[in-house]
């Protein structure tokens, strides 16, 4: 068995012997055998990551240093990338080109804060008194839990690690135990870098088991998060213990509007990709059709044409245009909830049920699914699927449809079609969510940040404000001239 864990610069088994097998979503083939770690294995890499951040062993570094090692990460996932765009493909069932897209979006994580870094840090304030200097500096928080998710398991992590490492905190990565491959082989890669002993950690194993220290542990000060609202409010309670400082990425259930003066061509292409790509496993899928009622039956009929002429297939299938769910337990779950808004009223379209294909026997494969005849009120309008499962709503004006779009706990992604650029202004600006494509639906980049208004999280990954997330602000005020305070009495 080969030792998976690595905690204080050493790869190791886990306390007791325990392991998992990591299976391909498009057939069950065990892709991997890792280690499982227990919970004085989660304690161990707690305790390296604190020992190694009080230390000073990496906090001593500059920002231009930690910028160096995080840009030499970038390079060495650069030489790797197709071995690990592999692994990550085995155990998500992704298209292997799709890992190939996601591994460049990593490489262009780390290159984005490996940029950052080298910015001026911290500023002078003027508090108007000629002897007093006054600065703002920026230090590393501390020692951090990273949470991340199944459907991108390196990116969501790579938005987590690079700006850790840029800020110099001392780290804890735990991935989904479905999805640990790629996680391994950027600790390896961490590890060739030459980070200091014990700032990087990796623990693997189910978050029920493994993931109660890594958010109870009063020695860690940030649980950076990405994944399901449920496990969010989990976490939440378990920081006010210790006031920790949090940083989620929750859900979706994202409004993609089109108005009836968009370019329809475009906005019916795009909304195919926004609710399907990746069998609708993304959290800013574009899940929840708005279209305005005079152009419905147009739009609608189009799109459930090309739903049906979607192609699954798994990672090598080169007609392939995408995959399979994560699992057999995430696709009962997405069938129930088609099965559920078909009894509440909603009109199955087409799909609504796994495919029969033979070749997808074995695999987690659902179908395409758009469901008609949806309102506010109807669970599947207002919980996520992560399944590829449209549901349209129709609008009468423009009032409305930021209504509906705004109905809604979550506030993480949003669409507008429109060729009235001043109205598409209007709606943007409107739509309570932290990111609003005009005319687009999901382009993102690293420099732009990332994250949640209202349930969909707190804080922001990416930008300048994802190594803000990092990092503690200190103010220093320094009198070059010291006299007395003269505020109290000194004499009877
Ligand atoms: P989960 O919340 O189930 O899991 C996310 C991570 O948390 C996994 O590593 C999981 O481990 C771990 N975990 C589970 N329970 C606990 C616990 N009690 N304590 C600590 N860690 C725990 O989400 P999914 O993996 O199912 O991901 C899908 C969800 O993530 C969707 O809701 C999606 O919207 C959201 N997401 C949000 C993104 C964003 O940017 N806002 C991006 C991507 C996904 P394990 O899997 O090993 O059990």
């Amino acid at each position: 068995m080969v030792a998976t864990l690595y905690i204080n610069g050493a790869w190791r088994q886990a306390s007791d012997g325990g392991a998992h097998d990591v299976h391909s979503p498009h057939d069950q083939r065990v892709v991997a055998r890792v280690c499982q770690a227990t919970n004085s294995d989660v304690l161990d890499a707690i305790s390296a990551a604190r020992e190694s951040f009080d230390s000073g062993v990496f906090t001593s570094w500059s920002f231009n240093e930690r910028s160096a090692l995080v840009a030499k990460i970038a390079d060495l996932l650069e030489r790797d990338a197709d071995l690990i765009a592999r692994k990550e493909s085995d155990d998500t069932g992704k298209r292997f080109i799709e890992a190939q897209y996601d591994l460049a979006d990593v490489i262009a994580t780390f290159r984005h804060f490996a940029a950052l870094g080298l910015k001026e840090h911290g500023r002078s304030v003027d508090v108007g008194l000629a002897h007093i200097t006054s600065r703002i500096v920026h230090e590393p928080l501390g020692v951090a839990s990273l949470i991340g998710p199944w459907n991108y398991p390196l990116l969501q992590i790579a938005w987590k690690v690079a700006p850790a490492l840029v800020a110099g905190c001392s780290f804890i990565v735990k991935p989904s135990e479905l999805t640990p491959q790629s996680a391994i082989a950027l600790m390896k890669i961490i590890e060739e870098a030459g980070a200091p002993q014990g700032v990087a950690n990796l623990i693997l194993g189910p978050g029920s088991v493994v993931g109660a220290p890594l958010i109870n542990d009063p020695r860690v000060d940030l649980v950076s998060f990405t994944g399901g609202l449920t496990t969010g409010q989990t976490i939440m309670r378990a920081a006010a213990t210790t006031i920790k400082k949090l940083a989620l990425e929750l859900g979706g259930k994202n409004p993609h509007i089109i108005f009836a003066d968009a370019d329809i061509d475009a906005a019916i292409d795009n909304a195919v990709t926004a609710a399907f790509l990746h069998s609708g496993q993304v959290c800013s899928a574009g899940t929840r059709l708005i279209v305005e009622r005079s152009i419905h039956d147009q739009v609608v009929t189009e799109i459930v044409r090309r739903a049906g002429l979607i192609t699954l297939g798994g990672p090598d299938d080169v007609m392939a245009e995408t995959g399979p769910l994560i699992s057999k337990s995430h696709l009962i779950n997405v069938s129930l909830y088609v099965d559920k808004a078909v009894a509440e009223g909603a009109t199955l379209l087409v799909g609504g049920k796994r495919s029969e294909l033979s070749e997808h026997a074995d695999g987690w494969y659902y179908l395409p699914t758009v469901l008609d005849n949806c309102t506010s009120e109807m669970s599947c309008v207002q919980e996520e699927s992560f399944g590829p499962v449209m549901t349209v709503e129709v609008f009468d004006t423009e009032a409305e449809a930021i209504a509906i779009g705004n109905d809604t706990v979550f506030g993480l992604s949003g669409g507008v079609w429109s060729q009235d650029a001043k109205k598409a202004a209007r709606v943007a600006s409107a739509l309570r969510h932290g990111t609003i494509w005009v005319n687009d639906f999901g382009p993102y980049r690293p420099a732009a940040e990332w994250g949640g208004y209202k349930q969909s999280g707190i804080g922001r990954e990416l930008g300048e404000h994802g190594l803000g997330e990092y990092l503690e602000i200190k103010h220093i005020w320094t009198n070059n001239a010291p006299s007395r305070s003269g505020w109290f009495r000194d004499h009877e």
